[in-house]
């Protein structure tokens, strides 16, 4: 089945009893035996809920996987992915990296003693060379978050495979509809699912969906033992969100391609970062192993100066931290999501203070582009500065 059905089909025919067609939200925490010895399949809600359950076999479908898990949030299906590491372990992780998933590692897992070295993982010979007797992990980001660089995830399987590390890769960006890394290979894919997969800026949550059944095993049991686990409204809200994915990321995408033309021809714009431009540094390897470039721009603004004026002057687009909502927003990472990395390791990584970073939503790509132009053309005339 094509995965456009699959997501709309997501919890039909599973309620069972009323035949209800959107699945039930169950609130239970606790569920009776039927005897000494038996159990419906359900004990207890953090080991397990018949929401959540829904949600997470969906999940692993989509991804190609042997389990899904859902978490309290993307963070907390990170820490719960890196409960697999012990004291002594080294990971290998991408150089432009999620702000929060930069301080975890270097703010929190560091005093447990797990420690990481950053690679630019476009450049194999540097993954390799990262790697030691302690190593137990790669963990990707692609495209990496803000400057969209596109890792090749064969090669690093195939480098994890030869090193007998597990391959770790945050499919949020791309999401199962563009880009299924277990097929590549994988190990275990995670997502921040309060981005594109719930779509409506509404809800924080986490998914992880894992291949084999060894690591299955490992991380159900770790995501029962940690209990940063998905309340049931919550399983709902993502279910709900998932079923329009594909129409949500085809749109994304079309009205990013229109949003990337403009910038890349409005005078106050330097630089335009999207994986789906032929011109785009890593657009042969994206095309090769995801179906789509989904709907994340960045740019860099010519002037340092005309940040803010850019940034007050938006009226639809919304100058907000997160992305892949419908909602069309805006960020600025040196001083949002990437607040909390020092700013040499910023600026070294390209980060820097004129760079921006747009989720283009599904609104009418003219009004978007109109709010855009109108917010740059200000920059130029120096105009309505800082009201
Ligand atoms: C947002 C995000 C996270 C963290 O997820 P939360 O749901 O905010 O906890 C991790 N990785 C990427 C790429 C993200 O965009």
């Amino acid at each position: 089945m094509h995965i456009e059905t699959r997501l709309v089909q997501i919890g039909v025919g599973k309620e069972k009893t009323t035949g209800a067609v959107s699945f039930p939200i169950y609130h239970a925490t606790a569920y009776r035996h039927p005897a000494l010895g038996e159990s419906t399949g359900f004990d207890y809600t953090r080991t397990a809920n018949p929401t959540r359950s829904v949600l997470e076999e969906a999940i692993a479908d989509l991804e190609s996987g042997d389990g899904g898990f859902a978490c309290s949030s993307g963070m907390a299906a990170i820490q719960t992915i890196l409960g697999l590491f012990s004291y002594g372990d080294h990971l290998v992780v991408s150089l432009d990296l999620y702000g929060g998933t930069y301080r975890l590692f270097e703010q929190v897992l560091k005093r447990y003693g797990i420690t990481t070295t950053y690679v630019d993982m476009c450049n194999p010979k540097l993954v390799e060379e990262a790697i030691k007797p302690e190593t137990k992990a790669l963990f990707v980001e692609t495209p990496t978050n803000p400057l969209m660089q596109i890792t090749d995830l064969s090669t690093i399987v195939s480098i994890a495979k030869k090193h007998n590390v597990l391959s770790i890769i945050d499919n949020t960006f791309m999401t199962p509809y563009y880009q299924r890394p277990l097929e590549l290979g994988a190990d275990l894919v995670f997502h921040s699912a309060t981005k594109y997969l719930a779509g409506h800026n509404d809800v924080l949550a986490g998914l992880i969906v894992t291949k084999g059944a060894e690591l299955t095993e490992k991380i159900r049991f770790l995501h029962n033992s940690i209990g940063a686990v998905l309340g049931p409204q919550d399983c709902w809200l993502i279910m709900r969100g998932l079923k329009t994915l594909a129409l949500r990321m085809d749109r994304h995408q079309a009205n990013a391609y229109k949003v990337v033309s403009f910038l890349q021809n409005h005078e106050a714009v330097s630089e335009v970062f999207y994986p789906g431009l032929p011109t785009h540094l890593g657009y042969d390897v994206q095309t090769r192993q995801a179906s789509g470039y989904s709907g994340m721009v960045s740019f860099r603004i010519r002037d340092k100066e005309d940040v803010a004026v850019f940034l007050k002057s938006l009226n639809i687009i919304s100058y907000a931290e997160s992305l892949g909502g419908v909602e069309s927003l805006c960020t600025y990472p040196s001083t949002q999501t990437h607040a909390d990395i020092p700013v040499e390791v910023r600026e070294y990584v390209g980060v820097c203070d004129r760079l921006l970073r747009l989720s283009v939503g599904i609104e009418h790509p003219k009004d978007l582009i109109a709010d855009l132009e109108q917010a740059l053309d200000r920059c130029l005339t120096k105009e309505e500065c800082l009201r």
